[in-house]
């Protein structure tokens, strides 16, 4: 059986205990060396074999795999966040499909949901917010036709940028490009959850200089939007004049206030 697992975003307390399992049972891992915590190998058993992807091609991982999975070894692959973000597991599902291996993918918290817990924000803010763009500025992989930056920023929603610290200056200039104001909220979340996570508070047209003054060039997200600002909605769900399936509606809740110790 192979596993695909997401490591988490970094801190070593942030895998799923799925995951954490796993490794502990796992013959062969093959982890994603870049950016995967490698206290994290501290679970694997003392006989497992440990490769870095970071060295590795496609083919390779692929090649070291398939013979352990066929002789009936458990294999994980460890990549970082969660596997479905910019993870490329597909290609390496469709070639164990094609020599008939099973496998699973075990989910991990994505850097993007710990940037917010760093950020301390909520991302879908009520009449701020309802969407949340994942994307990335062009690099060596094309991004399609109506996928660019300033086409998402058009749409003034929440956007969280990956694999795009060396390209500030340019990101900058398509999200003004494409709509957002100059002084937009936006920050710059460096190895979130890591000892040596860093958030940084600018705007968008500040984004590229901040960085430079942090020194940060990679392992980072951008996030843009004004779920930065102070001003939201509340929300119905919590909200006493709403019913719902589980709560009769009750206006004179909105009197309700905690009992506070002097
Ligand atoms: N699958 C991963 C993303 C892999 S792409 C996930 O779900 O998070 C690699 C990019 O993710 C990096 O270039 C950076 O933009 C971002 N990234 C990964 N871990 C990060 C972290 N701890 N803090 C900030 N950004 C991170």
């Amino acid at each position: 059986m192979i596993y695909f697992i997401g490591a988490g975003p970094g801190a070593v307390d942030l895998i799923t205990v799925k995951g954490k399992e796993l490794l502990e049972k796992a013959d062969l891992i093959i982890y994603a060396g870049s950016l995967v915590n490698p206290e994290l190998l501290k679970y694997a058993k003392p006989d497992c074999v440990i490769m870095d992807s970071a060295k590795m091609t496609l083919e390779e991982v692929i090649a070291a795999m398939v013979p352990a999975a066929q002789s009936g070894k458990l294999v994980v692959r460890l990549h970082t966040g969660d596997p479905s973000i910019y993870g490329a597991h597909r290609e390496q599902i469709d070639l164990l499909r094609s020599y008939g291996l099973d496998y699973e993918v075990v989910p991990g918290v994505s850097s993007f949901c710990a940037a917010a817990a760093a950020l301390k924000a909520e991302y879908t803010l009520p009449n701020v917010s309802q969407s949340v763009i994942i994307t990335r500025m062009e690099g060596r992989t094309p991004v399609p036709n109506r996928q660019k930056i300033a086409d998402y920023a058009a749409h003034n929603a929440t956007m969280v940028i990956f694999l795009s610290s060396s390209m500030l200056d340019k990101l900058q200039k398509e999200l003004i490009a494409g709509g957002y104001k100059e002084d937009t909220p936006a920050a710059i979340v460096y190895k979130a959850s890591w000892p040596d996570e860093k958030v940084c508070r600018c705007t968008v047209g500040t984004i590229a200089e901040t960085a430079a003054k942090e020194n940060i060039t990679k392992t980072a997200l951008i996030t843009v939007g004004y779920f930065l600002g102070s001003e939201y909605d509340r929300s119905e769900l919590y909200n006493p004049t709403f019913a719902h399936g589980y709560r009769e509606a009750d206006p004179s809740k909105l009197n309700l206030k905690p009992e506070v110790k002097a």
